[in-house]
């Protein structure tokens, strides 16, 4: 039994407990090529916010993981089957609802842990800027390590590509579809232009149908992927967001806070 895991611990444990923040990760339920879970973005919520909590624990923070939101935003991927969606507006109120049960509770530093891209989370922050006392953090871990990316990773990873499945392989290798051969079942990931150049070129943003931008929804290609690559990445979040939630615990919510 992990303390710093609300799913695992008790009320026996709990009740003599002052948790100073909460780390709520949220995930999706999707296709991820031919080869990854569509658990694949819940999986990795599960993971980034247990390695990271666990370090932070043992660091002296008053941490406590919540369970993962086992679904996300799908509207762009409801052509692909059982791609299970919540609207933003859906999410954002979940999201909301949880929140207002750990302000309840007296935990006003919460943590947004996001796994998916889909998952667009700025609005609920400024929205429960509004009125709720809660001090909130959105952290979309896939995003914080642009400057090594490359000392790592061969592929560009946007969907289910090296990244994602460095991490499958390191963590849930028993997850990943094979050929007989060994090789990955998933195809090479390749995305198709829109017909516009502002937006090939990122001038112009669309939410991206992803039936037309992908072959088999991956989108990046993942044979490169390696478990050493994904221990690599897991090194360095939990180096970069340990750190982080070890000062946010012990830092005192005053009128200047975070400054
Ligand atoms: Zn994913």
């Amino acid at each position: 039994m992990r303390p710093w895991k609300l799913a695992e611990t008790n009320y026996g444990t709990v009740k003599q407990q002052q948790f100073e923040v909460a780390v709520l990760p949220l995930g999706a339920t999707e296709p991820h090529n031919l080869h990854l879970p569509y658990s694949a973005d819940t999986l990795e919520g599960d993971l980034v916010g247990e390695r990271i909590c666990e370090a932070a624990h043992q660091r002296g923070a008053k941490v406590i993981l919540l369970p993962t939101v086992p679904y996300g935003t799908q509207t762009n991927q409801m052509n692909l089957p059982l791609a299970l969606n919540l609207n933003p507006s859906t999410l954002g109120a979940v999201v909301g609802d949880l929140v207002d049960s750990l302000v309840r509770h007296g935990i006003l530093k919460i943590v947004l842990l996001n796994s998916h891209g889909g998952n667009e989370l700025k609005p609920v922050l400024r929205e429960l800027y509004g009125w709720s006392p809660a001090k909130l953090f959105l952290c979309n871990w896939y995003n914080i390590f642009a400057d090594v990316y490359h000392e790592i990773f061969a592929e560009k990873d946007d969907h289910a590509g090296e990244m994602e499945t460095s991490l499958a392989m390191a963590y849930y290798p028993e997850l990943i579809a094979r050929n007989p051969d060994g090789s990955l079942t998933a195809d090479e990931g390749r995305t198709a232009p829109t017909r516009f150049e502002a937006i090939n070129r990122g001038w112009v943003s669309i939410t991206r149908p992803w039936h037309l931008l992908t072959t088999n929804a991956g989108a990046g290609n993942p044979h490169a992927a390696s478990a050493e690559k994904g221990r690599r990445l897991m090194e360095l979040l939990v180096d970069r967001l340990a750190t982080f939630l070890v000062e946010l615990s012990a830092a005192k919510v005053d009128e200047r806070f975070p400054y």
